[in-house]
This record gives C-alpha cells, sequence and structure tokens, in this order.
C-alpha cells in the first residue's frame, strides 16, 4: 500500500506547489484539501479563520482529542526553477517554505489514520492560513477554534533544508523566537550642517541609542537566556548639508519567552525615551508583537521523539536540538494549548532539499513525505492508544 501513497503523496505535494496561494487567500488550496479529506471520509468544517478548516476523525469511543497542524500559504516570491514540470503556475507566488509538502504529509497521516483505525478518539486535523504573515493561528482561535474542536494537545512540524533527509530534531522549551517589530522615532531640530549649534541632531542621538540598545542583551538579561535585538533600519529627512529634524529606527527583536520580551520591551523604551529627554527632543517608541515564541512543553517531548524514533530510527532522532531564532505561527496555538513542533530534515544537498526557505530556488523534498506522514500518524496512535 506505501508504495501507492508515496506516489499520492507526491502527486498531492506537486499540484500544490504548482499553484500555490498567500495568506488569507488560500481558496482554492482549502477546497483541494477539503476534498481529499472528505474522500478520505473525515468529516470537514471550512472557513475557520477565513480560509483556514479543521477535519474530523474520531475511531472508537474515546473522548481525548489532539490536533495535528499543516500550514497553507506561499510567498511572494517568483520562483527561480527553470526544469521544474511542477513550477508555480501563479506569477510571483511560490511555495518557498514547503508549506505544499507539509499539507501533504498531513493528508498522508489522515489516510494512514483511515485506513488503519489504529487509535482510540478523535484527531483534528488543523489546515491553518497565514502561517508567513504570523496571523492565521490567532485568526482561527479568535473564530472558536478550540471551543469548537478541543484537544489536550497540539502537534506540528516543519521542514529543515541543512538537515539529513528524513531526520528529526526537536527540543522541551523554546524551539523558535517569538518576534517583535518596533519603531523609534526622534523628533529633532534640523539646521545647516555648517551651524549644528542652532538645531538638535536627531542622527547623533540616533546613534547614541543604537548602542545603548545592544547593552540591553549584554547587561540587562540573564546570562542563561537569550534574545538579539537588531536595527535594521536607519531614516532621515536630511541632505548632503542639511542635518535632519527627523529620524525613525526600526527593527526587530527575538527571543523565548514572554517575560524576555517584556524586558526588551521596557528597556528599549526606557533608553529611547530617556536618551531623548538628555536632548531635549520629542520621542515616540512603537513595540508590536508579530510571532509568538514557540516553547515545546515538557510533557510532550517524549510522545513526539517515541513517534519519529519509531518512524526513523533511533540514531535519526535529536532530542535536544539547538533553538533557532526564525519564528513559527505555531507558537501562538502553543500558548492556547501544549504540545510539540519537531523540525524534518529536507537533505543537506542542494540537489536533494538543501536549498535554503524563503530561497527562490527551494524545493520540498518529496522523499520526505512519507516519513512525515507516518510520523504524525504515529502521534496519533501512541498520544491516543487504542485498547
Ligand atoms: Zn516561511
Ligand atoms: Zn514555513
Amino acid at each position: 500500500m506505501e508504495s501507492t501513497l508515496q506516489g499520492q503523496l507526491t502527486c498531492w505535494r506537486q499540484h500544490l506547489h504548482q499553484n500555490p496561494e498567500t495568506g488569507f487567500e488560500e481558496v482554492n488550496t482549502a477546497e483541494y484539501v477539503a476534498n481529499i479529506l472528505k474522500t478520505l471520509g473525515l468529516e470537514v468544517h471550512r472557513g475557520i479563520g477565513s480560509t483556514g478548516l479543521v477535519a474530523n476523525l474520531t475511531v472508537g469511543n474515546g473522548t481525548r482529542a489532539i490536533a495535528l497542524r499543516a500550514d497553507m500559504d506561499a510567498l511572494n516570491i517568483a520562483e527561480h526553477a527553470p526544469n521544474r514540470a511542477y513550477a508555480s503556475l501563479n506569477a510571483g507566488k511560490m511555495h518557498a517554505c514547503g508549506h505544499d509538502g507539509h499539507m501533504s504529509m498531513m493528508l498522508g497521516a489522515a489516510r494512514l489514520l483511515a485506513e488503519r483505525r489504529d487509535f482510540n478518539g478523535t484527531v483534528r486535523f488543523i489546515f491553518q492560513p497565514a502561517e508567513e504573515h504570523g496571523r492565521g493561528a490567532k485568526a482561527m482561535m479568535a473564530d472558536g477554534l478550540f471551543d469548537r474542536f478541543p484537544v489536550h494537545a497540539i502537534f506540528g512540524a516543519h521542514n529543515m533544508p541543512g538537515m539529513q533527509a528524513g531526520t528529526f530534531a526537536t527540543r522541551a522549551g523554546g524551539i523558535m523566537a517569538s518576534e517583535d517589530n518596533f519603531v523609534i522615532h526622534i523628533k529633532g531640530r534640523g539646521s545647516h550642517a555648517a551651524r549644528p549649534h542652532m538645531g538638535v541632531d536627531p542622527i547623533v542621538i540616533a546613534a547614541q541609542i543604537i548602542l545603548a540598545l545592544q547593552t540591553i542583551v549584554s547587561r540587562n538579561l540573564d546570562p542563561s537566556l537569550q534574545a538579539v535585538i537588531s536595527c535594521t533600519e536607519l531614516i532621515t529627512d536630511g541632505i548632503r548639508n542639511v542635518i535632519p529634524s527627523n529620524v525613525i529606527i526600526k527593527g526587530d527583536t527575538r527571543s523565548y519567552s514572554k517575560a524576555v520580551q517584556t524586558l526588551l520591551e521596557t528597556r528599549m523604551r526606557e533608553i529611547s525615551e530617556g536618551i531623548c529627554r538628555t536632548h531635549g527632543v520629542e520621542c515616540s517608541f512603537e513595540y508590536t508583537y508579530e510571532f509568538a515564541p514557540t516553547v515545546n512543553s515538557p510533557e510532550f517531548l517524549d510522545v513526539a521523539v517515541q513517534a519519529a524514533r519509531n518512524v526513523a530510527g533511533n540514531a535519526s532522532v535529536d532530542a535536544n536540538v539547538r533553538p533557532m531564532m526564525i519564528s513559527e505561527d505555531f507558537g501562538a496555538f502553543l500558548q492556547a494549548v501544549p504540545g510539540n513542533f519537531i523540525f524534518i530534515g529536507n537533505g543537506n544537498s542542494p540537489e536533494s532539499g538543501g536549498i535554503p526557505l524563503h530561497n527562490a530556488s527551494y524545493d520540498f523534498n518529496d522523499d520526505i513525505l512519507l516519513t512525515g506522514a507516518r510520523y504524525f500518524a504515529e502521534i496519533a496512535r501512541l498520544e491516543l492508544p487504542a485498547g
């Protein structure tokens, strides 16, 4: 049976790859996925958080339920793959993060579980929109996702180029970082470049702020914790011989807990406003939460590791991988329900899955589809044991 499943998963994946849709516009994608799930005999609920959907599979009389999550959105990237037969048909859009593969793996898990029926309880397959925006998980939860479809745990995965194909890596605690953005607007008083004493130069103030922000991680944060503060844009209204009136600093911070997020926001605000006050200029400081940190629950590490070992062998599973500073919308689900997020190696040579995520030549490695499908089916079997 599984050789035909491999063929089917590849066919589903390549169809999805050829027809990418971006966040909250996954209309045809949701339709395609929903039809397959219905054919497999699952009960499908559409339009949750705009284009999101949930498919339920109940076996036996158990009342416990788990969620398995896939993401559906593509990116605004023009695919560069001249020899790829199934390259994107939607100009400027591309599955460059492998969400096509995540959907196919999840459909494969649904098929395996629908055929084997070797668990007792309910598996809820969540297909979320807009992962890349960091908006889809919140949209589904705001639409009553876990009130309508309660679960005691949620599981998700992401393919990882640079990791050997079909191997697994996870950990307890923070595995992917939060992403926050900030905008600091310094309102100085412009003047002639030759007569700085006639104004208040916001560029010199901005320089002090940028350097001082780098003391937060080194001097305020517990050294056993991690964070990154990056100033990424510096915008002024000055010209060659004119000191500007306005400087805007924009940037991005990453961390692994709410407490660290709060520390970063608080100290950044104090430093920005404090330095501006020293110079007698006005400051506006905005700080927005874009992605929650992805923090794995220690109590569901064992089941994830065991499922991965059962599928890939003991030597192919790292149960204490180093966290990554990139961000993932799954973190928002983990703030509502405990669970686990795991990486699946996409391959480490450019020919077989090693091209980085979000690169215009990236491709999901079809050789890991079956491994991913089996992993999620195994989670259900272990977490909702029959008999
Ligand atoms: Zn991505
Ligand atoms: Zn992704």
